[in-house]
């Protein structure tokens, strides 16, 4: 096919609005229109749960300017839902009708909170947290100050309760696994996390999972665990991770992934879906990774900007493989971190250089003598020798990681 003239983003998240603005960087200057649900323009996700949260910020970070969309003439359809993908028709078409032409269309629909299967899940008080309406709603009951409860000890719920801390709430996180961040950091990293919270008067509950949520005249009033506990909870926080939003997907008849946890839209290494002229980038993609040999769904803000900015290419006619590593970084009170690269924390060897106890120090995760994943805790001099370790699987005698300059190993 030629070059396309039209063409549709879904979803106007991180991924999808940096689709739409290297269309616009290359110079494609056919007809670009991005759709999605939400009534803001397009911003990015980690403030909501950092800067915002904390009551530090305002406004999240705008994907771009407010004036970029009509500047650079790209179509920009908020608050409206594409209900249905004609493939056959290469039509769109949202909830109220209207059908939206594409020679190429790509699908960044992100992912949805994951849902707690418990009684009294529809109490008033009990909030998620993806969008930045969820954040703002977030910081104001946190700003009521009372007894908070939350869901879940991953990256967010960590986050969420660093913020609550801040605003002098009683904090109560509830995680099933025994220790927070257990499946990406293991037990000894995922122990200086625990660490953290409780040395900033955040109370634990390892091990155990809510049974119920109970309430009063609609409102939350508290959280019963397994074996029976009740916390008394003013505002109930679950996050307890997100599903990919593969409806549309699914519903179009693309191949969905049973090979990644959740799922996910199947996209080869170039992040073509199984149709034709359909492209998936974001949350939603399991995306074949040529250096893993496997497909990976990354829910992380790089794999959103980066893989939205490198699929404009592919749109326009090109077929490079998308090959970059993960990247991941969080903050929570003094506490910030970056980790690049995949580990298996149950299987790969753990060397750390520096100290776990004062919280500076890199976490290295080797297999077979290479470096397959590196963090580095409130350390940032490093990064770059980092990404490069991390990229060539550089292979290292695990000593020398203690000590010796990084930059070094990397040539
Ligand atoms: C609170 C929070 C904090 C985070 N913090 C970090 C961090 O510190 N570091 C990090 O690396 N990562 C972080 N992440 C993860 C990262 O930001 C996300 O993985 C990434 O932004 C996902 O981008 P996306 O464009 O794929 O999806 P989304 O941002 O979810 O965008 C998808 C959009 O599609 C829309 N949509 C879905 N279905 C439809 C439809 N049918 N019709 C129209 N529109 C639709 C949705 O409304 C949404 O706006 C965080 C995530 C959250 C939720």
């Amino acid at each position: 096919m030629a070059e396309p003239q039209r063409i549709v983003i879904v979803g106007t998240g991180l991924a999808g609005a940096s689709a739409a603005g290297e269309l616009r960087a290359t110079g494609f200057t056919g007809q670009v229109t991005i759709i999605g649900a939400d009534s803001h323009r397009p911003y990015e996700l980690p403030a909501l749960s950092k800067g915002i949260l904390l009551g530090d910020a305002e406004e999240p970070d705008w994907v771009h300017d407010e004036d970029f969309y009509q500047k650079n003439d790209v179509e920009l359809l908020l608050s409206t839902s594409v209900r249905e993908i004609a493939l056959g028709d290469r039509v769109v078409v949202d909830g109220s009708g209207t059908r939206y032409p594409f020679d190429r269309l790509l699908l960044a629909t992100g992912s949805r909170p994951r849902v707690l299967p418990v009684p009294g899940a529809d109490l008033a008080g009990l909030h998620t947290l993806r969008s930045l309406d969820d954040s703002r709603a977030l910081l104001a009951a946190l700003r009521s100050g009372g007894r908070v409860v939350v869901a879940g000890g991953g990256w967010i719920g960590c986050e969420v309760a660093a913020a609550a801390r801040k605003h002098g709430c009683e904090v109560t996180v509830v995680e099933r696994l025994p220790l927070p961040l257990h499946p990406v950091l293991g037990d000894t990293v995922a122990a200086v996390f625990r660490d953290l919270h409780e040395q900033n008067g955040v109370v634990w509950r390892l091990g155990v999972g809510v049974a119920e949520f109970t309430g009063e005249q609609g409102k939350i009033t508290g959280v019963r665990l397994d074996g029976g506990e009740l916390l008394p909870a003013d505002v109930v926080v679950v996050a307890i991770g997100a599903v990919p939003r593969v409806e549309l997907a699914h519903a179009a008849g693309l191949e969905l992934s049973d090979s990644v946890p959740g799922g996910g839209v199947d996209t080869d290494a170039g992040l073509r879906t199984s149709a034709p002229d359909v492209y998936a980038a974001g949350d939603i993609a399991a995306h074949f990774h040529p250096r893993y040999g496997r497909r990976l769904r990354v829910e992380h803000w790089a794999n959103a900007k980066d893989p939205g900015t490198h699929v404009a290419g592919n749109l326009l006619g090109a077929a490079e493989p998308y090959t970059a590593s993960p990247y991941f970084f969080s903050d929570q009170y003094d506490l910030g971190m970056e980790v690049r690269g995949l580990a298996n924390p149950f299987r790969d060897q753990l060397v750390v250089r520096g100290d776990l106890a004062a919280r500076e120090f890199i976490a290295f995760w080797l297999r077979d003598g290479a470096v397959h994943a590196a963090m580095n805790v409130n350390m940032w001099d490093d990064g770059d020798a980092l990404q490069a370790m991390v990229d060539k699987q550089v292979v290292v005698e695990p000593r020398q990681l203690e000590q010796a300059d990084l930059a070094g190993m990397v040539g």
